[in-house]
């Protein structure tokens, strides 16, 4: 059954300069590249200092807001909206069309391998923990202690898992010399899987995932790349970065509608148990003669996929991968870089703040930048530039509590009371703040975010704010002046 046309056309493309010239990297004139339509961009907000103010979302690494494009695909289906892989009717039918036909978007969006899988999840979290649960007997594990948690703890759920956390590199080249050296001391062993971040949800630094592929395949070893903070501002090729599976969230790639993807080699994933077992991954179920259950199970992606597919999360990053490949990420990538240097710029203007880095202040980065402000609590900060300039970005550790410790200096102390900063003027920050961005980001929210970070450090907060369940929130009873 072909879909109908009304749900396969999508919505016009989003707005971006298709001009030739501006795809070329280094030759991008800023001003004609347009950030791509997202939604919320009219929300507004109140300010505790009077009157409102368009919403700034600058925490794209946490969630990015929908593609306006993604948001029409979704409502252009809603009516065809019908279960999937079961139902004999024609809305069924096309959902379940709709559903597979996004497998092979996402499989051309990754580029994938002819034999590989594209399992869909609800997020990386999962995607990773799926892995982790079908991972061959004794496998062994090499993680870099930098990984944020969700590629950090899934791979003890098993006993006979074995994990070897390696020491955070302070440049890419230690990072491929650190694991070389991991995996050469600990040979020989069976199967044994590297996981790595593609770009860090704390610095936005790049790792470099070909070279550390290249390593571990050079060991016999396997690679997974998480790729939550990659996948939305650069393109992931599955064969050119030579990994053997990759994980993303549809949230980070303008896709907020409930699921991931976990794609790659499909020889482990369909060795092992079901991730879920019920209905969809079973292929046939009888009754033994010992009165007992037998399950056949699927072999293929369906296998991990038990319930109800999430239909509509599925399709929106199949329309995502469409928005953004259509987009150009020449010109997506381009007009990031821009927005990155404007940024750094605008922090190494107020000495007060030091930006973090693993691998060295000009080290490739995305558009997440974590820093912290000396004399200032992370999170009183954070919130001032919610409640004072309607600017959303993030405090804290970052779900990658080892790394944020390191860069701060190490211990484990909790931040003090709102108010009080929890680093004097010499001592070191307990929590840091994080601004990060992408494709839907305008100008303006970075002109702001850089006005803003000057004015607080400058001028200090114009409200006062108390601490509330270990968070810096505004003092309603305040006065403004
Ligand atoms: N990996 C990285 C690098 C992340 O930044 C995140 C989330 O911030 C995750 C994994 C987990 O993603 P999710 O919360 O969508 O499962």
């Amino acid at each position: 059954m072909s879909v109908s046309p009304a749900v396969a056309t999508s919505a016009a493309p989003a707005a971006v300069d298709s001009d030739p010239a501006c795809a070329a990297p280094g030759g991008a004139d800023a001003a004609s590249i347009a950030p791509l339509q997202v939604l919320g961009r009219d929300v507004l907000v109140p300010l505790v200092t009077g009157g409102e103010v368009t919403y700034a979302a600058l925490d794209y690494a946490a969630s990015a807001p929908a593609l306006q494009r993604v948001w029409d695909d979704v409502a252009a289906y809603a009516p065809y909206y019908g279960s999937v892989h079961r139902g004999a009717g024609y809305l069924s039918q096309l959902s379940t069309d709709l559903f597979e036909n996004s497998r092979a978007d996402v499989a051309d969006f990754l580029g994938c391998r002819a034999d590989d899988q594209v399992v869909f999840t609800r997020s990386t979290t999962d995607s990773l923990n799926l892995l982790a649960a079908a991972l061959p007997a004794n496998t062994r594990v090499f993680v870099f202690e930098t990984e944020h948690h969700a590629s950090l703890l899934p791979w003890e759920q098993r006993a006979d898992t074995e994990v070897s956390y390696l020491n955070g590199p302070r440049t890419p080249q230690q990072a491929v010399d650190t694991l070389e050296r991991a995996l050469a001391e600990r040979e020989p062993y069976g199967p044994a899987l590297v996981c790595v971040t593609g770009a860090s949800n704390v610095t936005g630094e790049l790792w470099p995932v070909r070279e550390l592929a290249a390593a571990a395949h050079a060991h016999g070893a396997r690679i997974v790349l998480d790729a939550a903070q990659l996948a939305p501002h650069h393109p992931v090729d599955i064969k050119e970065l030579d990994v053997d599976w990759v994980a993303f969230s549809g949230h980070k790639l303008y896709a907020p509608f409930g699921s991931g993807v976990l794609a790659g080699r499909a020889d482990w994933l369909q060795a092992a148990e079901p991730y879920l077992a019920g209905g969809g991954a079973s292929r046939k179920v009888a009754r033994r003669a010992d009165g007992g259950v037998e399950v056949e199970w699927h072999t293929t992606a369906a296998r991990h996929e038990a319930g109800s597919p999430n239909v509509i999360g599925v399709y929106s990053i199949a329309a995502a991968c469409k928005a953004l490949s259509e987009a150009g990420f020449d010109s997506l990538v381009e007009r990031e870089q821009q927005l990155v240097q404007r940024v750094l710029g605008g922090l190494a203007e107020v000495p007060e703040v030091k930006v973090l880095s693993l691998f060295g202040d000009d080290a490739p980065r995305v558009g997440v930048i974590s820093f912290v402000v000396q004399g200032w609590n992370s999170s009183h900060f954070a919130a001032a530039l919610s409640a004072e300039y309607g600017i959303g970005v993030r405090d804290g550790l970052f779900c990658a509590h080892p790394l944020v410790r390191t860069l701060l200096g190490g211990e484990d102390d909790e931040p003090g009371e709102c108010g009080a900063p929890d680093s004097a003027p010499g001592e070191r920050s307990l929590n840091a703040i994080r601004v990060s961005f992408g494709a839907g980001t305008p100008d303006e929210h970075i002109e702001r975010f850089a006005g803003a970070v000057q004015e607080l450090v400058r001028g200090g907060a114009r409200w006062t704010y108390r601490t509330e369940d270990g968070r810096c929130v505004p003092d309603r009873n305040s006065i403004s002046v």
